[in-house]
């Protein structure tokens, strides 16, 4: 009996000595430690054994239990290290290695300029209104003093949904319904999308447009001036030289297109310019009588100027993109530059 249980203890500490994972671990102490271990079991027939041999068999099966418990926690604590020493070495993280960039968004050059424009005249004291793409032809046209079949509506390609509902070639719709809806004195500028059927290196059959006026008594054509010249010592610099030329449009009289001295040549001429040293960038004048009589403002107490300009071709200028389509591509190499 005692050499049996010197003989199972030796095979005992064997076991536990060369466990080398916290698992093996358990199982040999399960073994032969368990409730129903090999120890355990030898202790059970204790009872068979004879009254002189059984308390020293008892005492010597105790301490081996013992032994075995104390070479069992002593092995766990290596094994455990061991196992956490492996687990970091798999999971090293090298703290030296470039991080990943992650792409953030940021806004359309289109947008960019549409709002600082925006900010520039909400700061002279003008308000923001907006209005329908889909629009009828009495705001887009009639009201605006282009009759039907006036020789003028050919300078817009217009898309017609039907007869009389459009695609809205230009922001001055906004112009009317502000005016029917609003006593004056009013100022207002009114961003947003236009359409025409036109498209090639400068032109897009979508594109966007600021339109702003302003209806009171006493407006005279040096306030328009006066407006206009601010916005563009504003956004494009105090240096820059400005001109207004006459023009015609059906909805001002007297009209006038709006030109600067050009921003790539800085006017001696160039290919942009086309050799004459200045870029035309808005149309204006003031408000014709016949407008005002269709949006019921008397023509002999009020007077008004209005202007429009292309985002698009503002932006071209602003940051020297010379061709339009690359502003509605969607190419995030072009977009991330701004
Ligand atoms: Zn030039």
């Amino acid at each position: 009996m005692k050499e049996k249980l010197e003989a199972i203890a030796a095979d005992g500490r064997q076991a536990l000595q060369s466990a080398a994972t916290e698992n093996d671990l358990q199982q040999a102490r399960v073994r032969y430690l368990g409730k129903k271990g090999e120890l355990t079991t030898l202790m059970k027939g204790l009872g068979s054994v004879s009254a002189e041999e059984r308390p020293g068999l008892g005492a010597l099966l105790n301490q081996l239990k013992d032994q075995l418990e104390e070479i069992f926690q002593a092995r766990l604590a290596i094994v455990r290290d061991e196992e956490i020493r492996l687990r970091l070495e798999r999971e090293r993280v090298d703290v030296t290695l470039p991080g990943r960039v992650r792409f953030t968004g940021s806004k359309h050059p289109i947008t960019l300029v549409m709002e600082e424009i925006c900010s520039i005249f909400t700061a002279l004291g003008f308000g923001i209104a907006e209005g329908p793409e889909v629009e009828k032809d009495f705001y887009n046209f009639e009201a605006l003093n282009f009759p039907k079949d006036h020789p003028a509506r050919d300078m817009q390609d217009t898309f017609f949904v039907s007869e009389d509902v459009l695609l809205r070639t230009h922001t001055s719709p906004v112009q009317v319904r502000t005016m029917l809806q609003h006593a004056p004195p009013v100022r207002v500028i009114a961003p947003g999308t236009v359409y025409r059927r036109d498209s090639d290196i400068t032109h897009s059959p979508m594109f966007h447009q600021v339109e702003g006026f302003l209806v009171d008594r006493h407006v005279t054509f040096g306030d328009l001036k006066g407006i206009l010249t601010a916005f563009i010592s504003q956004y494009f610099g105090k240096s820059i030289g400005v001109r207004f030329r006459p023009s015609f449009f059906p909805f001002t009289e007297p009209s006038a297109e709006v030109d600067i001295q050009c921003v790539i040549c800085k006017g001696s001429g160039c290919r942009v310019c086309k050799g004459s040293g200045w870029l035309e960038i808005l149309g204006s004048g003031m408000i014709d009588p016949e407008v005002f009589k269709s949006v019921n403002y008397d023509p002999d107490i009020y007077s008004g100027f209005a202007f429009g300009m292309g985002i698009e071709r503002i932006a071209m200028l602003k940051y020297g993109v010379n061709d339009l389509r690359l502003f509605f591509e969607n190419d995030v190499r072009f977009l991330r530059q701004f």
